[in-house]
């Protein structure tokens, strides 16, 4: 054997421990753990340290103080886990190391990558006509749906602001609803719109856009809504917001970064009814698909607006037939990320996604009423994977999540919700199961005691 395959041997060997020893660790590292990082502190070589000694150190000092996200009781943030197909294709990705810059580059990553994106559509029943891209996450497809939505704008008032610039250009507007994600708001900054210049629309209980609370709509809007709130899983009226964007002549943004795979669930969709009106959505491959770290994906109704604002062209780049990568993204050179979501999908197949987003939603449902039995209020309806929750006092709430952390057999964080301080849970995972979720309640159960009786004696 040779030197290289020694090593590649040896990491897959140890990848292959961690991912097999992922389902019964600590899901948060241990004080231990985090304190041998310093084992990291180290001055740069100046001749090259051994290799196989450097992968052991990153999985000696490093794997111990990882989360276990990949496992089936992390309920942190929105995460998801990764599909073993999706990760087993991440490591010939990995392999292949195709610079997935235009179908020159790489003619196997551009056809596989238009293969997923004709899937994407297709399993999340979007229009046919759409451009598909593949980002590293909702935060840069946020970015690009909304430089698309300017420059249309902007162009049906003969304006090219893409060339043009912003200083001069006409007044958009941004209608966007109060519980818009932050990822979106920064974009919003970035592409000169403004973080602080969105007309604000209130919600409902749930976290759903008020239509009755809906300003005047005209065609300088951007109107971005949510389909999935970051908290409880909620879904905006679509439909009815759509008739009356359409109506003005605005642009319609939806953030789905995981609740549009509602759309692939039979049982689900009804919860973004009335999204496909829409004219750009965002939504992750990272999170509710499953496939590793970084993913997302742009979708976009006007091919020509998303290609417009994204497009580079040099002498040395070749035209060709397929719109190449690099016109619709950020990126110039980009790692092939659409390849893993290829196989999530033609592996997990249109019931398979189906079955991922029905399960992750029961297992929800399992904790919510598993927290209430515990003397949890659960504070919002369990419409697809997200629980919020909170148990007598804020004081009580917050030592609760802090014993269920330091217990590391799950792991979930805090959140405010309509002005209560309350836990959070999101089920995102492939992996999680029945036995999952009775062993992450046991856990919180023994925390609520914990809690209660330190809170008792302290009085
Ligand atoms: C996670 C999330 C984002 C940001 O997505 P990234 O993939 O982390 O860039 C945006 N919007 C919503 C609703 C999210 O849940």
């Amino acid at each position: 054997m040779n030197c290289r395959s020694e090593l590649l041997g040896e990491a897959h060997r140890r990848a292959l421990a961690y991912v097999e020893g992922a389902r019964d660790r600590r899901v948060y590292p241990d004080t231990a753990a985090l304190a041998g990082l310093a084992g990291f502190d180290e001055p740069l070589p100046t001749t090259g340290a051994d290799a196989i000694e450097t992968i052991d150190r990153l999985d000696r000092l490093g794997s111990p103080a990882t989360v276990a996200s990949t496992g089936g009781r992390y309920f942190g943030f929105v995460v998801g886990g990764s599909l073993p197909t999706a990760l087993a294709t991440d490591w010939m990705v990995s392999a292949w190391d195709q610079c997935s810059t235009m179908p020159v580059n790489s003619p196997a990553v551009a056809k596989i990558e238009s293969v997923a994106a004709s899937w994407i559509l297709d399993v999340l029943t979007l229009p046919s006509e759409s451009a598909v891209a593949f980002v590293t996450g909702a935060s840069a497809g946020n970015l690009i749906a909304l430089a698309a939505a300017r420059r249309h704008l902007l162009l049906k008032r003969g304006y090219d602001v893409d060339e043009q610039g912003l200083c001069g250009a006409p007044k958009l507007r941004i209608v966007a609803s109060e519980e818009i994600h932050a990822t979106l708001i920064k974009m919003l900054g970035i592409l000169g719109l403004g973080r602080s210049c969105i007309e604000r629309v209130e919600t409902d209980g749930q976290g759903r856009v008020r239509v009755d609370k809906l300003p005047p709509l005209d065609d300088t809007t951007i109107v971005c809504l949510q389909a999935g709130n970051v908290n409880s899983g909620a879904f905006d009226p679509f439909r009815a917001v759509a008739e009356r964007v359409r109506a003005a002549g605005a642009w319609l943004h939806v953030d789905g970064a995981f609740g549009l795979w509602a759309r692939a669930a039979p049982a689900f969709a009804h919860l973004a009814d009335g999204v496909d009106l829409a004219d750009s959505w965002v939504t992750d491959g990272h999170k509710y698909l499953n496939v590793p770290y970084d993913c997302g994906i742009v979708i976009c109704r006007h091919p020509d607006a998303l290609r417009g604002s994204m497009s580079l062209a040099a002498a040395y780049m070749p035209t060709g037939e397929q719109v190449p990568a690099k016109d619709m993204v950020v990126e110039f050179s980009r790692r092939a990320r659409g390849v893993p979501v290829w196989a999530a999908l033609r592996t997990l197949g249109r019931d398979g996604v189906a079955d991922l987003v029905a399960r992750t939603s029961r297992h929800a449902t399992s904790l919510a009423n598993g927290l209430r039995e515990l003397g949890f209020d659960i504070h919002n309806d369990i419409v697809l994977n997200q629980v919020v929750a909170s148990i007598g006092s804020p004081e009580l709430t917050s030592r609760v999540c802090q014993l269920a952390q330091l217990d590391g057999t799950c792991w979930f964080g805090t959140t405010r919700w309509k002005g209560r301080d309350a836990i959070r849970l999101s089920v995102s995972s492939w992996a999680s199961t029945d036995e999952d979720i009775s062993a992450s309640l046991a856990a919180i159960a023994r925390a609520v005691s914990t809690a209660r009786l330190e809170l008792r004696t302290k009085v």
